[in-house]
């Protein structure tokens, strides 16, 4: 690879360039680059940057971000991105429609009957 500094050649796996001594990539890139589960598999065809976004944002409102991926041919990321969202989206969900109807349900409940017996009050009071 070239050094995004000063173009010169360096070693793929080089964190500081030897020729102007900058860092080239930082220790988390460095962790996810040479890592076999993240690393990114050759393309045989040219991929569009453009389909590939519209992709990740367009499946993601279907709950299906993770199929961009395949797009890409990087089955890895598929299945990385996959297990986050088996466990992201039920507990966003579980949230949005389990928790909160019976928080609010009860809340509001309770809200109502606090309201009644106000005005049961005010009525005793008009009645006397
Ligand atoms: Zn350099």
């Amino acid at each position: 690879m070239y050094c995004k500094h000063c173009a010169k050649e360096i070693d793929d796996k080089a964190e500081i360039c030897v020729h102007c001594g900058r860092r080239v990539r930082s220790s988390i890139s460095s962790i996810l680059e040479n890592s076999e589960l993240t690393r990114l598999r050759p393309a045989k065809e040219a991929k569009s940057p453009g389909l590939a976004g519209f992709l990740g944002f367009f499946l993601s409102w279907v709950l299906l971000g993770p199929i961009g991926y395949l797009y890409l041919g990087q089955w890895n990321w598929f299945w990385i991105t996959f297990a986050i969202t088996v466990i992201a989206y039920p507990l966003t969900f579980g949230f949005a429609y389990v928790l909160f109807p019976f928080i609010f349900a009860f809340h509001q409940y309770q809200m109502a009957k606090e309201l009644n017996e106000q005005l049961e009050v005010a009525k005793g009071r008009e009645d006397s």
